[in-house]
């Protein structure tokens, strides 16, 4: 596959990331999953063909060398700006190198994906929450099969990341769904998100983790091509988008009552939904130093 030069691999948040990561790692650029509404096509992120994958030139060993030299240990956050378990990770393995690193040097991982080849690499995920928490969480957005081929159709279906994180979990292994973005007109009905959630409820998931507005951000070229992709897929919902939204950056769900309705599916399956308790699981669940993750 093609390589892109890059001098550094891992980055430190300066109070932390999500779920309580305290680095970051993206060892691809890129992602061909081809996700409808994906915001790293955003000219901010200046990605200019952000459908085409780059390894990171040297990513293990730039990531080996930095690794080595931090005296704080901490949770890597990968999956922010690429899914690790792009098509080509199948044989780079470039995600699974970074594991047997985290491991080998005492950190822990966070990882968010869409791809049920995450479950590969369960044997490492087990040795690396021995001695720090290791954090899967699985973005689904629809529990239709249908859509989620119409929205997101490079990536496992959601009913096979269903079945991803029931093998997770039947490891041991700490894990969630990251619900969004939530898009208006398409899957911001109740019966989604109930079904989200008791699915994730049966498959062993401990959060179902969704931002309150259950919105989706659309910028620039991001939006031109989310409106594209809608006239091809949803004929006559555009109009329903730019009727509603205008230029809006946050296009939040219509429908009031969504949020109390998710949050009351949550409760109702003994599901956390907050980022405050989800960090606060992951801390809790593998015994480690609070100070580790506060500082
Ligand atoms: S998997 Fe994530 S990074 Fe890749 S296209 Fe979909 S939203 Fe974007």
């Amino acid at each position: 596959m093609q390589t892109i030069p890059f001098k550094t691999i891992l980055s430190s948040y300066r109070e932390h990331g999500w779920f309580g990561s305290n680095y970051t790692v993206n060892l691809y650029r890129g992602c061909s999953h081809g996700c409808i509404y994906c915001d790293s096509r955003s000219e901010c992120y200046r990605l200019d063909s952000f459908d085409t994958v780059f390894a990171k030139k040297h990513a293990t060993s730039i990531l080996q060398q930095e690794l080595s030299s931090k005296k704080k240990k901490g949770l890597i956050l990968t999956g922010s700006m690429g899914d690790p378990y792009n098509p080509f990770e199948a044989t780079e393995h470039l995600t699974r190198d970074m594991l047997h690193l985290i491991d080998r040097y005492g950190f822990g991982i966070t990882l968010l994906t869409k791809s049920s080849l995450v479950t590969r690499d369960i044997d490492l995920f087990e040795k690396i929450q021995t001695h720090l928490p290791c954090a899967v969480s699985i973005t689904i957005t629809t529990a239709d099969d249908t859509i989620s081929k119409r929205i997101e159709p490079g990536v496992s279906l959601s009913s096979e990341r269903f079945t991803a994180l029931k093998e997770l979990s039947a490891h041991n292994i700490l894990s969630g769904v990251t619900l969004m973005p939530t898009l208006p007109f398409i899957t911001d009905t109740k019966e989604n998100i109930s079904a989200i959630i008791s699915q994730a409820k049966a498959s062993g998931a401990s959060w179902v983790y969704a931002e309150k507005m259950l919105a989706v951000s659309l910028r620039d070229r991001q939006r031109d091509y989310f409106y594209q992709q809608l006239d091809e897929r949803f004929p006559g919902i555009k109009m329903q988008y730019e009727k509603a939204f205008g230029d809006q950056y946050w296009c939040e769900t219509p429908n009031k009552t969504l949020w109390d309705h998710f949050v009351h599916e949550c409760d109702a399956h003994g599901i956390i939904y907050s980022m405050h308790e989800i960090e606060r699981l992951i801390r809790k669940r593998n015994d480690v130093q609070m100070s580790l993750f506060e500082s």
